[in-house]
């Protein structure tokens, strides 16, 4: 079956498309100027750009450009998205394989197109280095999709899993059919393989600028609403999500507050230097979050302050949890240089009643007091 498609008309308005993309980009990098990635993921639209500019003037410049330098662009290209992808993710770049797989095949293009014509070579050559380029591209992407950016990783890995199985049909036809001679013919294979090509530059440009925007986002997010040295949430964030939380609790569901100190902590910063005193903090904070629910709200307050929020707890609940936590803190060991450091907590626990949190807070800082009055490392209840 033929579709009565004009092929290299498409090819070349890909071939635009991309360049378009490569604009995009360049925009991006202009205000995300750290993100190097970026940049290769420019170059590469400009790559995929150019080549398929070329493909597609088949028949009207000779073959060495149309076949050997448009192809050269293209597999130059995905190879650079890439780049850009495992830049981005933290992942190994293979350089000399990207460089090498993408020379050696430009020279087998050469050979099958200027010496010995043979295009279901030239077909199987250029598939098998744009399914190894694309391959690279999904298993790094697969491997970064977790967290909140889980659904645009997840997104373009597919647009790239589409285009490699049509690559695949594509060149598995090629080889089958002794009479495969038209690129260009518009046969349903071919079209449906430039279908998924096409919507792999299309839609690719956007998820990698809404992976980078959503990066800093996300950065900016733990910025403002994180503490930097142990990682928990700050006050502001505290106050912010215990006010929504509230806001959101069924009727009568008793929620309960700790307020924390560390003790004598002056003391072990004296002792140890302030550098100890740090790295107690953050085992301290990651000893606690261990003994908390997903839900729990856990915040550094102040120097070595903290407040918990336990939503559908009562008191007798979150005392035991406290007694919990104080007990987990004291067992807890910090090594530091030669020395092992310990440390204890004095804990307040108080009811939040009717919503109201300054009052809870009020009331659990006076127990605090009161735990510290009665010897400190000692759980008390408002
Ligand atoms: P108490 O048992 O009564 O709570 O005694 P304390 O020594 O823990 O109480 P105090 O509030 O007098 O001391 C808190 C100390 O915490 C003082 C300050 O130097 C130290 N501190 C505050 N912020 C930090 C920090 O970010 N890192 C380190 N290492 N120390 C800090
Ligand atoms: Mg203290
Ligand atoms: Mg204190």
């Amino acid at each position: 079956m033929t579709l009565m498609l004009d092929m290299p008309t498409l090819v070349l308005n890909t071939g635009l498309s991309a360049v378009y993309a490569m604009v995009a980009m360049l925009f991006v990098w202009r205000v995300h100027s750290s993100e190097l990635a970026v940049r290769f993921w420019g170059g590469a639209f400009l790559a995929l750009g150019a080549g398929a500019v070329l493909v597609g003037l088949r028949n009207k410049l000779p073959d060495f450009w149309t076949i050997v330098i448009g192809n050269l662009l293209i597999m130059a290209g995905y190879f650079m998205l890439h780049v850009g992808t495992a830049l981005f993710t933290r992942r190994p770049v293979f350089w000399r394989s990207a460089i090498g797989i993408t020379l050696a095949s430009a020279a087998a293009l050469a050979y099958w197109s200027l010496v010995t014509p043979n295009i279901r070579i030239r077909v199987a050559v250029f598939s098998g280095a744009m399914v190894i380029a694309c391959a690279l591209i999904v298993r790094d992407l697969l491997r970064a999709s977790r967290g909140p950016q889980q659904l645009t990783y997840g997104a373009v890995a597919t647009v790239f899993v589409i285009s490699i199985i049509a690559t695949l049909v594509r060149a598995t036809d090629a080889l089958i059919d002794p009479e495969y001679t038209q690129l260009f013919s518009g046969g349903v294979i071919q079209v449906l393989w430039f279908a998924a090509s096409q919507a792999a530059i299309f839609l690719s440009p956007f998820g990698f600028l809404l992976l980078t925007s959503q990066r800093l986002q996300l950065r900016l997010d733990r910025l403002a609403n994180e503490d930097e040295l142990t990682g928990v949430l700050n006050r502001r964030a505290f106050l912010a999500r215990t006010l929504e939380l509230l806001a959101d609790l069924p009727r009568g569901q008793s929620t309960a507050l700790l307020a924390l100190d560390l003790d004598h902590f002056k003391r072990l910063n004296d002792t140890h230097g302030h550098a100890a005193g740090d790295a107690v903090l953050r085992n301290f904070a990651r000893t606690v979050t261990m003994q908390l629910r997903p839900d729990d709200l856990f915040a550094r307050v102040g120097g070595e302050e903290f407040w918990i929020l336990l939503p559908d707890t009562d008191v007798t609940g979150a005392t035991q949890l406290a007694e919990r936590l104080r007990a987990a803190v004291e067992a807890m060991e910090v090594s530091y240089g030669r020395d092992t450091l310990t440390i204890t907590v004095s804990i307040g626990v108080s009811a939040v009643s009717q919503g109201d949190v300054s009052q809870a807070l009020t009331a659990a800082d006076g127990a605090l007091y009161a735990a510290k009055e009665q010897g400190r490392n000692c759980v008390s209840v408002a």
